[in-house]
């Protein structure tokens, strides 16, 4: 027969037996822990208890510290104490989850906001007060109004949200046309096509922030070539211009002077037939001969003027094909950055390959940092941006100087630099980025006779096996974000 069949008074006679046989002191905890024991139904509900504690801790309704409550309380016998435990933990406001989901639930729709856009007043006025509305219900009310007010919402937002998308599509769409028109307008000049192929492979979605600074900055170095080769072409045209016009004034000058000496020689030639007297005919040549003298000094002169516009239309010239060539080697060849002398992003494309190449032949460790300067918004608010300028040439200078001739330094993004370092593992990595930002602090950047403070914070990465150098680039980037996060000025291993 089980113990558990056993009538009470003869249970509670068993489990003092139990108590004494197992030498346990007569406490009531003890005695109700044996008794639970031997009567073998608390076995089962505590194995329920657990049970159901799992099932609502695994369903996010019971946070740990709650579920092990319930259990400690099912352990100790006290039945009705786990469950009133349970019971409390799902009662509204009691254990603060309703809160925190609703705080979560308002952050979520704010952060939302900034996407939407300022174009939908109402979806921004709704955004606000739903979120208002969220913290508002922490107290325990029901949940049902929100819940009509939030599909609502939501119905409204996939609307919005899909308006904006179009919107974007459309924009880039348009950005193409531009382009592409100015392609067609550029006569076949091979640079201009390079450059505008470059810009429609460019806003192809997806767009990050990162290729759309790298869009903007080549469409400015497009613009400000642009603008060199349209002035030198104005000044060499006006130069033309000016040049023609004195020419056929000049052409004028001799053709009116040739036409007067011509016919005074006409004269001179009439006047020797006529002559009757030697003195006469002496006295009419050294006139001819005047005239002839004249004709000849003026086409001289001309011709010497001739010779100067002629070398002057070379120079200008000389100059625009100087121009156009600079335009040529900024797409085709430059694999530099203008302002520091660092690789740019092609240049970096190029370096990839070739190094992760290598390491990957003489199997030998390939580390890759990025970088980016912090707070350099203020650097150019506070000094203006040709300081800003400098500072990011004096980081590369400084990089130049501190790291190894084979390490790779590249201008990544507007104040964000890659730099590849081979034969290098990761510690000896974080090592040599650290002793670039000693060497910051201790050379520090003057602009104006200020001394400005440049840190950075960077993440460095090392390239995996059969990892896409890109792959690895990301890691060392989602590092840098950690490094900003943590406070800047250092560096994280990703
Ligand atoms: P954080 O520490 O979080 O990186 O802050 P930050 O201010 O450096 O970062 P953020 O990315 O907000 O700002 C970067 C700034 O760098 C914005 C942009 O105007 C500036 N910038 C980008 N390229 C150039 C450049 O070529 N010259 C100058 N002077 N400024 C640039
Ligand atoms: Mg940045
Ligand atoms: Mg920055």
């Amino acid at each position: 027969m089980a113990v558990s069949e056993h009538s009470p008074p003869e249970l509670a006679r068993e489990t003092l037996r139990t108590l004494a046989v197992r030498k346990l002191s007569p406490t009531p905890e003890n005695y109700t822990a044996i008794f639970n024991e031997l009567s073998g139904a608390p076995v089962v509900r505590d194995r329920a208890l657990r049970a159901l504690t799992a099932a609502l801790a695994s369903a996010g309704w019971l946070d740990d510290a709650l579920r092990d409550d319930c259990v400690r309380q099912a352990r100790a016998g006290d039945w009705e104490r786990a469950l009133r435990a349970l019971i409390d933990a799902g009662r509204p406001g009691k254990d603060g989850g309703r809160a925190r989901l609703l705080e979560q639930l308002a952050i979520l729709i704010e952060h939302i906001q900034p996407a939407l856009g300022d174009d939908d007043v109402q979806v921004l006025g709704d955004a606000a007060r739903l979120a208002q509305e969220c913290r508002a219900l922490a107290a325990g009310e029901p949940l049902a109004g929100l819940n009509a007010r939030l599909q609502e919402f939501n119905s409204r937002l996939a609307f919005v949200c899909e308006e904006q998308a179009e919107v974007r599509h459309s924009l880039l769409g348009m950005l193409r046309m531009v382009f592409q028109n100015i392609a067609a307008c550029s006569l076949g000049d091979a640079w201009m096509e390079q450059q505008i192929a470059l810009l429609v492979g460019a806003c192809e979605p997806p767009l990050t922030l990162r290729r759309l600074d790298d869009l903007q900055r080549r469409i400015k170095d497009l613009a400000f070539k642009q603008g060199e080769l349209k002035r030198a072409t104005e000044t060499a045209q006006d130069e033309s211009r000016q040049l023609f016009s004195t020419f056929v004034v000049q052409l004028a000058g001799m053709a009116e002077l040739s036409q007067a000496r011509t016919e005074s020689l006409a004269v001179t030639a009439a006047g020797l037939l006529d002559c009757e007297d030697l003195p006469q005919a002496r006295s009419l040549l050294q006139g001819a001969q005047t005239d002839l003298h004249d004709m000849a000094a003026r086409t001289g002169a001309m011709s010497e003027e001739l010779q100067g516009m002629h070398a002057r239309m070379a120079e200008s010239e000389a100059e625009l094909g100087r121009l156009r060539r600079e335009l040529e080697a900024l797409s085709l060849a430059n694999r530099h950055d203008a302002l520091t002398g660092a690789l740019n992003r092609k240049g970096l494309d190029e370096a990839l390959v070739r190094e992760v190449a290598r390491a990957r032949r003489v199997d030998s460790p390939l580390s890759i940092a990025l970088l980016d300067i912090d707070n350099f918004k203020v650097i150019n608010d506070q000094h203006g941006h040709p300081t800003g300028d400098a500072a990011l040439a004096h980081l590369a200078d400084m990089a130049r100087a501190v790291l190894r001739a084979h390490d790779t330094l590249c201008r990544y993004g507007g104040e964000e630099f890659v730099i590849l370092l081979p034969d290098t593992t990761l510690d000896d990595g974080v090592n040599a980025i650290r002793k670039l930002q000693r060497a910051l602090t201790r050379e520090l950047f003057m602009a104006d006779s200020r001394r400005i403070v440049i840190t950075f914070s960077a993440g460095v990465a090392m390239l995996s096996p059969d990892e896409d150098p890109l792959a690895a680039i990301e890691r060392a980037d989602r590092g840098m974000y950690q490094a900003k996060r943590n406070g800047k000025n250092r560096v994280v291993v990703a």
